[in-house]
């Protein structure tokens, strides 16, 4: 099996090096990821600027790939040529965060799996519901595992397993639809010492929607969330609503 690993957090990040090391026991890895934190960029995709990759050492010793642009760049980039070969998978992560629910749409490491299944890699992207120094073990642990499993039940780039672990006791795996983020953002307004405005936008940690079989739930809960995402974004119900408006020109 060959992986190419990747991330939104940039390529010195704990969770990257804890997600090579786990699957190089199963696998042969090559990574190219960010140089910066990309973190909910999406899927960004760098279209004014040349592209510039470079060999850099992990904190291990072990070579990886800088790349100059986005996370969907690095993916885009690796698969279109600079890789000797074409992988059998894109794993990406483990990101510092949970990308949960609604967070799927910002995230830049769900955005940097999704451009692999887009040029027909299979892919799968792990969070890790923490923070920079807690243990990404457990959630790269995981993540070999679900890569086995992946190329031996022959997942297909029609889907992205989104995959979270909770940062507590791990009490088993639930496969789960996405649940529903509740947004704390607000707008914080200061002043640069010239006198002008400047905003601020955030707030706190967000919430998680508790309904049974979401991801939200099931990380609250302390189990591994596996949610098979896929990108077709069409509300099926509104299409006839919208047959009912009567836009004939
Ligand atoms: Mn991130």
């Amino acid at each position: 099996m060959y992986v190419l690993v990747t991330n939104d957090d940039g390529v010195q990040s704990p969770g990257l090096l804890a997600l090579r090391q786990a699957l190089d026991a199963v696998a042969e890895t090559v990574v190219v990821a960010p140089e910066r934190n990309w973190s909910a960029a999406s899927a960004a995709r760098t279209l004014f600027d040349p592209l510039r990759i470079d060999p850099v050492p992990m904190a291990d010793g072990r070579e990886a790939f800088v790349c100059s642009g986005t996370p969907g760049d690095c993916v885009a980039l690796a698969l279109l040529g600079f890789l000797p070969r074409r992988p059998d998978l894109v794993v990406s992560g483990v990101n510092i965060g949970a990308n949960l629910g609604n967070d799927v749409s910002y995230s830049g490491t769900v955005a940097a799996a999704r451009e692999g299944t887009m040029m027909g890699v299979p892919a799968i992207a792990v969070s890790l519901d923490g923070r920079r120094h807690d243990d990404f073990g457990p959630a790269a642990a995981f993540a070999a595992k679900l890569a086995v499993a992946a190329v031996e039940h022959r997942l297909t780039p029609e889907v992205v397993i989104n995959v979270n672990v909770p940062n507590t006791p791990i009490r088993g795996v639930a496969i789960t639809r996405l649940g529903r983020r509740v947004y704390r953002d607000e707008l914080v307004i200061r002043h640069d010492p010239r006198g002008r405005p400047y905003y601020w936008l955030g707030g706190g940690e967000p919430e998680g929607d508790m309904r049974e079989g979401t991801d939200t739930a099931a990380v609250a809960n302390g189990y591994i969330s596996v949610t098979p995402v896929h990108f077709d974004l069409t509300n099926h119900r509104w299409l006839d609503q919208l047959q009912q408006w009567r836009l004939d020109v």
